[in-house]
């Protein structure tokens, strides 16, 4: 039967989480009381995450799961887990029940009440380090600055999306997709449930620094083209000083004040950095069209229509 509701959990080296997961999680399914999937998205564990989640799936049919060849990240994960889940509702979730379980049926009201992308705040961020809390807010204002999305704050991935927003998250062609930016994106009817972050139950987390600066470069390429402005702003910056410079030189000649020949190489030399950075900054221009259309984002999105025949 085809489920209801999804939950699609990515995981990398978790075998001592799993359990407690399928724990916390079935009983509060299975009080829905309407058919429903667990998809786990092994992201190429190296431990004995493969055979955990393998016992689970023989013993219980609404527990699936999808191994990858090797570690793609758990933005990849994610991506897997909606293109395979069927459900009306799709809840995105970590393993580590930092996220609780108990919030689900809280998401599924606000769904039932007819939104689209419900997110998970987090009120408290129990396990998480003071620095962890400080760049990850820095980031988001960097973030909203430069790429003009309104993303939320303190919101993660944990989030319920509806199958009109999942069909969309599919169909887009782009490769690097980094979902805090996509569901913001993408627009439709948003809230948010509040709740307390609690602190990972077992093992520890699998986020590198490496891991979270990539996932941090991704968001602010994916969602912003700014930096390729810059180079045109300098050349800009650079012309106006020099000319500046060069009238202030021309008039202190004027009034009989000799500036040694040298002086006048500071504003040559500026001059000749701005038409260097107005020459890449038309370069990046061009490459700001090419980047937006090779990434062929949908150019609108519908959410609704009505007396239109199917086609
Ligand atoms: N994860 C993943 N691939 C990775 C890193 C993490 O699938 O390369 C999963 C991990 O198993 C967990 C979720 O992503 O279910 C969030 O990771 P974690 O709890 O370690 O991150 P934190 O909460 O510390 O930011
Ligand atoms: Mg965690």
């Amino acid at each position: 039967m085809k489920p209801k509701y999804s939950i699609v959990v990515p995981v990398y080296n978790e075998q001592e989480s799993i359990p407690l997961f399928v724990d916390a999680s079935t009983p509060i399914m299975k009080n829905l009381n309407e058919e429903y999937e667990i998809i786990f998205v092994n992201d190429g564990s190296k431990d004995n995450t493969l055979n955990v989640l393998k016992s689970y799936a023989d013993k219980d049919e609404h527990i699936k799961f999808i191994s990858f060849a090797r570690n793609f990240g758990q933005q990849a994960a994610i991506f897997c887990g909606l293109e395979h889940s069927s459900g009306d509702a799709v809840i995105i979730m970590d393993v580590d029940l930092q996220d609780p379980v108990e919030v689900i049926p809280m998401m599924i009201e606000k769904w039932k009440e007819g939104f689209e992308i419900v997110h998970g705040k987090r009120s408290k961020r129990k396990g998480e380090s003071f620095f962890k809390k400080i760049t990850s807010k820095l980031y988001l204002k960097f973030l909203q600055a430069i790429s003009g999305l309104k993303i939320p704050k303190n919101v993660g991935e944990f989030k319920l999306l509806d199958r009109k927003v999942v069909d969309v998250i599919n169909n887009m062609p782009e490769h690097d997709r980094y979902l805090r930016g996509l569901t913001s994106w993408v627009g439709f009817k948003q809230t948010e449930v509040e709740f307390e972050r609690k602190e990972r139950q077992a093992g520890e987390t699998k986020y590198t620094l490496k891991k979270m600066l990539r996932l941090a470069g991704n968001g602010i390429i994916s969602y912003s083209t700014w930096p390729l402005t810059l180079s045109m702003k300098c050349a800009f910056i650079f012309g106006f000083i020099s000319v500046v410079c060069f009238i202030t030189f021309i008039v202190l000649t004027c009034c009989k004040i000799i500036l040694p020949l040298v002086a006048w190489l500071f504003p040559t030399v500026v001059f000749m950095f701005s038409i260097m950075f107005a020459i890449i900054g038309f370069n990046n221009i061009y490459l700001r069209r090419t980047y937006e259309e090779t990434r062929n984002r949908p150019r609108y999105i519908i959410s609704e229509t009505k007396n239109f025949e199917q086609k």
